[in-house]
This record gives C-alpha cells, sequence and structure tokens, in this order.
C-alpha cells in the first residue's frame, strides 16, 4: 500500500475512507523533524494551513506525487517548486465556501451589533454599557466585497436575502457582476463607500499588504473592515493604528500575517475587534466535508484516476 502522511488529523470519516486505500501516518501536528522523517517515502501528503510545505522539504520527498490541501488556499504550498517537480497540489475549492462565508455574515452582524463589547460589559458589572454604545442596523448598509468568487459572492447573497444591503465589489478578474452586486473598477471607491468591507482574494504576490495604510484611510469613521481570507492581505500594523485612533469603527479578523498570532501583535490588544483563530471553516460539517475531498483526490490518483480539483493541472506534465 503506498504511504500517505496526514499534517494534522482529519475527520473521522475521511480517515477510515483513506485507510482502506493507504497506509496512514499521521504525524503530531507542526512537527518537522517528524514530517521530513516520513516524508522519505511517502506517496502523498495531506496538509492544512500550520506547516509551509517549501521546496527543502519536496527535496527530501523523493518518491512524493501529491500534496492535497484540505481547503482552497495554497499560499502556504511552493507550487512552483512543486511543478519542478512533477508534483500535483490538490485544494478542495468548494467544500468550505459556505462555511466561511456564514463566518463572515456572523461577524459582520457581531461587529454590527457589538455582540462582544456589550457581552463583556455586562459580565464586568456594567449594564449602563447599553446606552453608552449604541450598535447599528444592517438594513440598507453598503456591504463592500474585496474579491467576488465563490465566498464573496454567498457572502452578498446571504446579507442582501437576510438584511436588504446594497452589496458594491472590487474584482477587476470577474467581467460580468454576479446578481444584486454591483462592480466597481475602483478599489478605492469601494473603501470610500462601504460600510462594511469584506475581504475575499487569495494571498498571492499582488495581494501582500494590497489593504495597506492608504486604504485603511479612505474608510468612513463609521465603517468595518473583515478579514476571513489571510492575514498577509492586510497590513497589520496600519490596521491596529487605525483602531487605536478610532479612525474605523472596528474590525473583525479570521487569520493572520503570522498564525499563531505573535502575542505582542497590537491586534491582540485592540479594543473594537473581534478575532477569532481561522476557524471560519472549521464547522462540525466542514471539516468533514474538506478532509473527504482532500482525500478523494489522493485516493483517486493512488488508482490511476484524475483527481477532480488539481490545483497546478497546467504546469505539471
Ligand atoms: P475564489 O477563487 O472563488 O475567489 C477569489 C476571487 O478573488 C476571484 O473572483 C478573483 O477574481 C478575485 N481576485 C483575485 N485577485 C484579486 C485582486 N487583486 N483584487 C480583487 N479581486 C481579486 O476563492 P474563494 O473560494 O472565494 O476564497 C477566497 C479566499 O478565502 C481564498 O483564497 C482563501 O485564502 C480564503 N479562505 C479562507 C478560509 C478560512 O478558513 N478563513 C477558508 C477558505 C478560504
Amino acid at each position: 500500500m503506498k504511504k500517505v502522511l496526514l499534517a494534522q488529523p482529519i475527520h473521522k470519516s475521511a480517515m477510515e475512507f483513506l485507510k482502506q486505500h493507504a497506509e496512514v501516518v499521521l504525524i503530531k501536528e507542526g512537527n518537522l523533524d517528524d514530517l521530513k522523517k516520513h516524508l522519505v517515502d511517502s506517496y502523498a501528503v495531506i496538509l492544512g494551513t500550520s506547516i509551509k510545505f517549501t521546496s527543502e522539504l519536496m527535496d527530501v520527498a523523493h518518491q512524493l506525487k501529491i500534496i492535497s490541501r484540505t481547503g482552497v488556499g495554497v499560499d502556504n504550498v511552493d507550487v512552483k517548486a512543486a511543478m519542478q517537480r512533477g508534483i500535483l497540489v490538490l485544494n478542495t475549492p468548494e467544500a468550505n465556501s459556505l462555511s466561511v462565508a456564514e463566518h463572515t455574515v456572523t461577524l459582520i452582524c457581531a461587529l454590527a451589533k457589538q455582540v462582544v463589547y456589550l457581552d463583556d460589559q455586562l459580565r464586568n458589572n456594567n449594564y449602563g454599557a447599553r446606552r453608552q454604545y449604541l450598535p447599528v442596523d444592517l438594513e440598507g448598509k453598503t456591504l463592500g466585497l474585496i474579491g467576488c468568487g465563490r465566498i464573496g459572492v454567498m457572502v452578498a447573497q446571504k446579507c442582501i436575502a437576510a438584511f436588504g444591503m446594497n452589496v458594491i465589489a472590487y474584482d477587476p478578474l470577474l467581467r460580468t457582476a454576479p446578481d444584486g452586486i454591483f462592480l466597481n473598477e475602483s478599489i478605492e471607491n469601494v473603501f470610500k463607500e462601504a460600510d462594511f468591507i469584506s475581504l475575499h482574494i487569495p494571498l498571492i504576490k499582488s495581494t501582500r499588504n494590497l489593504i495597506d495604510e492608504k486604504l485603511l484611510s479612505l474608510m468612513k469613521p463609521s465603517a468595518f473592515l473583515v478579514n476571513t481570507a489571510r492575514g498577509g492581505i492586510v497590513d497589520e500594523k496600519a490596521l491596529a493604528e487605525k483602531l487605536k485612533n478610532k479612525e474605523i469603527a472596528g474590525a473583525a479578523l479570521d487569520v493572520f500575517s503570522i498564525e499563531p498570532p505573535d502575542i505582542d501583535n497590537e491586534l491582540l490588544t485592540a479594543e473594537n475587534i473581534i478575532l477569532t483563530p481561522h476557524t471560519a471553516a472549521l464547522t462540525q460539517e466542514c471539516t468533514a466535508r474538506v478532509a473527504m475531498e482532500a482525500v478523494k483526490g489522493v485516493v483517486d490518483h493512488i488508482h490511476g484516476k484524475i483527481p477532480k480539483f488539481v490545483y497546478n493541472e497546467e504546469g505539471v506534465s
């Protein structure tokens, strides 16, 4: 049987399915030495986001044919190095969109209604907080999407259906606007006009620190920023500064430039912010869907079939 490495635990159902088709080795999450040791004779590795899969790791993996990501983002895999070595990179682009969209809408609601702040005040004997800080309604507010792919569109649909929000979006790669969404050619205009800005773009060279001091400065003082995409897209120092000076109303982040975030990351102590530890896709249903999709790709390849989602298809002969 071919050896398949798990860089982190996966859902039980997917694990059982994989065991029927391969020898499975689960390494301790984040343990690079253990990973390297087992990579030497592994056919495939199933990867979350906790390990950066570099060319150095690929160099020890002489028999590696597949890197299968349990998620859509492949920014922790050196895809170019994989292509040079003929290693397929698989991802699961459809399995987690719904859960990330729900998490994003939850953060938008929590920001608007100040759920976390008010909960904290009540527990700290400040019942008067109910009149000290008034939440806002979502009806008729403008949602500005940066990136309008699978997740962005789902967030828009939910915000339109549930709250009657207006949705504008900046996505230069889209030719036609999805239903109910107004495409704007200028990212600056989206930052100026939106009451809630939500990021749904991949982390690639051109989007690293795309959301910088200049763009953040265009936001209304009453506007909120939500990031469930990737931490590296936002200049965290600039965001912390804007929050500290109350130049924007607040932010909610599921992702950080370094994960887990450094203990001295100023965003951890900012007041008007809601933070979750990269959990948008970690629902009970989504972890099962994503793990099964990631495993199926590997099993298909073991049995000589072409996996459904090959990220670097064109580059591998
Ligand atoms: P997608 O590929 O369907 O959509 C991405 C969209 O971004 C595309 O429409 C593309 O045209 C657009 N885009 C690319 N570069 C852009 C730019 N510079 N400016 C504006 N738009 C640009 O991807 P998706 O499934 O919607 O996922 C979006 C991102 O969400 C992923 O790349 C991933 O990093 C992140 N994600 C996070 C979690 C989580 O757990 N928090 C889970 C899944 C995905």
